[in-house]
């Protein structure tokens, strides 16, 4: 499926036609030309099938399988929290906190502060939720769709 960038239109197959080229070596004088142009004025670019609303949009704004506006709503706070879970990082800590402290705990910890955080300062914190889900957007969409929350 293809979709015209400017207005959306979407078109199964792209047309092509022969146009004469002068002479080729091989004796063809044409060649098979694919048209891309929208009746617009726009171009048609590959198009693939959001996962979530089932519309169709520009391939190169694909995010996991995902359109950027179904996945902006998904990329929320509480989601990104429990999608952390399993897209685990690495960091150095004081060794006298990591002795005190399992990982567990620290977790709960620095998940207190940040909710704190969400209260005080919403814009910033969720700008941070959509970029870590933005970063790994295949994963991300996979475990939406572990988690049946698309569709
Ligand atoms: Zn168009
Ligand atoms: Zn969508």
């Amino acid at each position: 499926m293809f979709i015209c960038e400017s207005c959306g239109n979407t078109r199964e197959e792209l047309l092509t036609y022969k146009e004469s080229r002068g002479n080729f070596p091989d004796g063809n004088n044409s060649e098979m030309v694919t048209d891309c142009e929208c009746s617009c004025g726009g171009n048609y670019v590959e198009a693939t099938k959001c996962l979530s609303c089932g519309d169709w949009f520009n391939d190169s704004d694909n995010l996991g399988g995902i359109c950027s506006s179904c996945f902006d709503k998904f990329a929320d706070f509480e989601n990104a929290l429990d999608y952390g879970e399993e897209e685990k990082g690495n960091i150095h800590i004081n060794g006298f906190l990591a002795s005190q402290f399992t990982e567990i705990q620290i977790n709960e910890i620095l998940k207190r502060e940040l909710v704190e955080a969400h209260i005080l300062m919403p814009l910033e914190i969720d700008n941070g939720a959509r970029k870590f889900c933005r970063d790994n957007d295949r994963n991300f969409s996979k475990w939406l769709r572990e988690q049946s929350k698309l569709l």
